[in-house]
C-alpha cells in the first residue's frame, strides 16, 4: 500500500492534533527543500508560444474560487459572497455534490443570479476517486449527472488529485485540480506555468486546464502557520509583473468571521484585506473573471491550437498520470517534490 493510500485509510481514525502535526513536520520539511521553486517557481512565468494576452489588454488575470468542505464551509457561503460583492469582486464557489452537506437549490440560484459560478467539487470528499481507473469511472458517470443538473463548467478534485487524461470524462469545460507549484500537496508535481492550457483529447476535443498559483488559504495559516498574508502579496505582484493568472482557491470552512475561533480557522480579514491590496496597487491592471470566463476566452482565441505540443507530466506521484497524455502546456514537468 503506497504512503497516501495509507494516509487517506488511517485518516478517520487519527486525531485532528495528530494529523496536523505530521503535516506541518513534512510542510517544514518540504519549504526548507522546495525554496527556489515554493511560493514562486521563476521558471512558471514563461509565456507559453503563441500567447495573444488577456482581454481588454490588461496585464494579468484574477481569478477568485473556493472549495466547500463541509457544513461549516457552506453555512459561510452567502457571507463570503457578501464580502466579495461589497468589494466589487465575484468567485466561483465549488460544492461536493455527495459528500457532508446537501446544497440547497436556492443557494446556487442566488449564487448564479448575483454573477458568481457554482463548479463540481468531487464526488465525495473522501480521498477515493483516483482509487482506481473503474471507481474514477463509476463516479465520473454521477458527476457528468450534477454537472446537466447544475449546469456547471467546471470542476476541481479534492485533495487536489490529479490525472488529466481520466478528468477529460466528466466533460467539462475546464478543470483547476492543479497548480504551478505546491511542493504540499499529496501529488506534488506542479504543471509549472502561471497560464492556462489546453489538455487535449484524441476525438479532438479537451478541455483548459486552470492551475491555482497562490498558495491554498488551508496550507498558508494552518500548516505553515503564517501570521500575515504577505507571502500571497508576494506571489501577486510577481504574477502581475509576468501576466499570468492569479488564480485562487481558498475555503469559506476556514475562514473565521466571528465568535471563538477554531483551531483550524484563520481571520477571514486575511483574505478580504488582499482583496483591498490588489484594488489599491493593481487598479485597472487585471482581468477579473469567474473561472469559466477564463477558459471560455482562451478557447475562443483558439491560439492555443498553435502551441498544442505534446508534452507530458512524468513522475507524478500516484495517481499518476498516464504518460501517453496529450498537455498543451509547453512547460510542463515534473517537479519530484512528491
Ligand atoms: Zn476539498
Amino acid at each position: 500500500m503506497s504512503l497516501i493510500k495509507a494516509y487517506y485509510a488511517c485518516k478517520p481514525i487519527l486525531p485532528w492534533a495528530l494529523r496536523t502535526a505530521l503535516r506541518r513536520a513534512r510542510a517544514r520539511f518540504k519549504r526548507d527543500a522546495c525554496s527556489d521553486r515554493w511560493p514562486i517557481d521563476p521558471t512558471a512565468a514563461v509565456i507559453p508560444a503563441g500567447w495573444t494576452g488577456w482581454p481588454r489588454n490588461k496585464g494579468f488575470a484574477l481569478v477568485l474560487t473556493h472549495d466547500v468542505e463541509g457544513t461549516r464551509g457552506l453555512n459561510r457561503v452567502q457571507r463570503l459572497m457578501d464580502v466579495e460583492a461589497g468589494m466589487g469582486f465575484k468567485s466561483s464557489f465549488n460544492f461536493v455534490p455527495e459528500g457532508a452537506y446537501r446544497v440547497p437549490d436556492d443557494l446556487r440560484f442566488t449564487l448564479e443570479k448575483s454573477g458568481f459560478e457554482v463548479g463540481i467539487h468531487g464526488l465525495k470528499h473522501d480521498g477515493k476517486l483516483y482509487s482506481t481507473h473503474a471507481e474514477f469511472s463509476r463516479r465520473a458517470a454521477r458527476i457528468r449527472e450534477y454537472r446537466q443538473k447544475w449546469q456547471v463548467s467546471g470542476f476541481r478534485s479534492p485533495f487536489m488529485h490529479h490525472n488529466l487524461d481520466w478528468i477529460q470524462e466528466l466533460g467539462m469545460e475546464y478543470d483547476a485540480s492543479t497548480f504551478d507549484t505546491d511542493p504540499f500537496e499529496p501529488q506534488a508535481d506542479g504543471t509549472g506555468t502561471i497560464f492556462p492550457f489546453w489538455v487535449s483529447n484524441r476525438k479532438g476535443g479537451g478541455y483548459v486546464e486552470l492551475p491555482y498559483t497562490l498558495v491554498q488559504d488551508y496550507n498558508l495559516f494552518v500548516i505553515l502557520q503564517e501570521r500575515t498574508n504577505e507571502i500571497w502579496k508576494r506571489k501577486l505582484d510577481w504574477i502581475a509583473e509576468h501576466g499570468g493568472m492569479v488564480l485562487m482557491n481558498t475555503h469559506p470552512d476556514y475562514m473565521w468571521f466571528e465568535g471563538s475561533r477554531g483551531r483550524d480557522e484563520y481571520p477571514v480579514n486575511l483574505y478580504s484585506e488582499l482583496l483591498s491590496y490588489i484594488r489599491q496597487k493593481h487598479e485597472g491592471a487585471y482581468w477579473h473573471a469567474l473561472p469559466r470566463e477564463v477558459a471560455r476566452f482562451f478557447c475562443s482565441t483558439r491560439e492555443h491550437r498553435h502551441y498544442e505540443t505534446v508534452a507530458h507530466i512524468d513522475g507524478a506521484t500516484e495517481p499518476s498520470l498516464p504518460t501517453e497524455n496529450l498537455v498543451a502546456n509547453p512547460n510542463a514537468r515534473a517537479q519530484g517534490l512528491a
